[in-house]
């Protein structure tokens, strides 16, 4: 039993069944046992690879997305690039990188990094040297914004509603024979839509998703600037439930072994457009991974790399493409949410909307 599992199982011994939310909260970010707290989880060696560990081409082709709108913004300073979860910093070294091009950018940028686990932060510093780091984005100085998460809000505590006859419970977790179970409570908070669910549906909540996306909002209302935001998600209602756990890129039991296996959950991009809309920003997408990509010059990139690589490296950038962009493969999977101010113009990627 991992040292964390047997904190949980206390826990619930003490004060009764817990959340999946909570369950979810400990298992991440547990200030000794969490799974981002104690290690780093990304890369060939580790549990899972994202979009960035997996091309450079990812991280430079978003910077130049940014250096593209700047320009329409007239060419604004400072502007405050923010990163919520940036893992390794792999996405914003490139970025950096890819923006130099253009005169007067990068002196211009602030970056700021919202991070919670110390060998990310570790890995960070080494990517990104003059980079700042907070809990919140209460602590970044007011400004034009470019905000970027990727791969971030799926590790935010989900909540699990079950439907059931007498109406909606929520899913909790307890403890049976000193193991872990999944059962279900009363369900509180405002409540659910009755209509359209049969029993044994499930319907999941972000508190936290609701809670960054207000953040975001209050930065680019004040100022101005666009959030990117990218996740493995749905754009569909009816999606049931996806809570996950990963261990070396295997699937495992999300109960099984907390704080050493990454727990997940798909991002609801319709609740996330909803919540945007009702906070008044002006909404871009969400586009699937792939068209994102294709609108901002990944094969052009793809193109100039090709044109300098030996055979091995043409393989690997090949590869690479296939992955990010196919809608088999992550560029139909991830999706791509961008917000902004209204009034203002738009990303030039999202428009004319793609069919999806
Ligand atoms: N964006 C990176 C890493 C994705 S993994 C990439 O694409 O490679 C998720 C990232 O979010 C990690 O950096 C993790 O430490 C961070 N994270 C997870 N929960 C968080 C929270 N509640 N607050 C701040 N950062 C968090």
């Amino acid at each position: 039993m991992t040292a964390l599992k047997e904190h949980i199982v206390k826990l619930i011994g003490r004060q009764g069944p817990i959340t999946v939310a909570h369950y979810m909260e400990l298992a991440l970010t547990h200030p000794e046992f969490g799974y981002y707290i104690s290690g780093d989880p990304l890369g060939s060696e580790g549990d899972f690879t994202t979009s960035p560990e997996i091309s450079q081409m990812f991280g430079e082709l978003i910077g130049l997305f940014f250096v593209d709108y700047w320009l329409g913004m007239g060419s604004p300073s400072p502007v405050h690039f923010v990163e919520l979860g940036p893992g390794r910093g792999t996405l914003m070294a490139d970025a950096l990188r890819a923006i130099e091009v253009v005169p007067g950018l990068r002196e211009a940028l602030k970056v700021h990094f919202i991070e919670v686990s110390p060998p990310l932060m570790e890995a960070q510093k080494k990517a990104v040297p003059d980079a700042n780091w907070h809990n919140s984005m209460d602590d970044i100085p007011p400004g034009v914004s470019f905000i970027i998460a990727n791969e971030f809000f799926d590790c935010l505590p989900i909540r699990q509603f079950v439907k059931t006859d007498p109406g909606w419970a929520e899913r909790m977790i307890d403890v049976e024979d000193g193991e872990l179970v999944l059962g279900v409570g009363e369900a509180s908070g405002p409540p659910l839509p009755e209509g359209g669910f049969r029993p044994g549906d499930i319907k999941e909540a972000s508190p936290q998703a609701a809670f960054w996306i207000g953040a975001m909002a209050q930065r680019l209302k004040a100022a101005g600037g666009l959030a990117l935001i990218i996740d493995y998600g749905y754009d569909q209602p009816g999606a049931g439930d996806t809570f996950q756990a990963v261990k070396n890129h295997q699937p495992v039991g999300v109960l099984a072994e907390p704080g050493v296996s990454d727990l997940t959950a798909h991002v609801d991009f319709l609740n996330l457009v909803e919540k945007a809309e009702n906070l008044g920003l002006a909404v871009y997408g969400p586009l699937s991974q792939g068209n994102f990509l294709e609108n901002i010059g990944i094969e052009h990139r793809a193109g100039k790399l090709l044109d300098s690589a030996n055979q091995k490296q043409k393989k690997q950038i090949l590869s690479a493409v296939d992955r990010l962009v196919s809608p088999e493969e992550m560029g139909g999977l991830f999706k791509v949410l961008c917000l902004g101010k209204k009034n203002t113009v738009p990303p030039a990627s999202f428009s004319p909307p793609e069919a999806d």
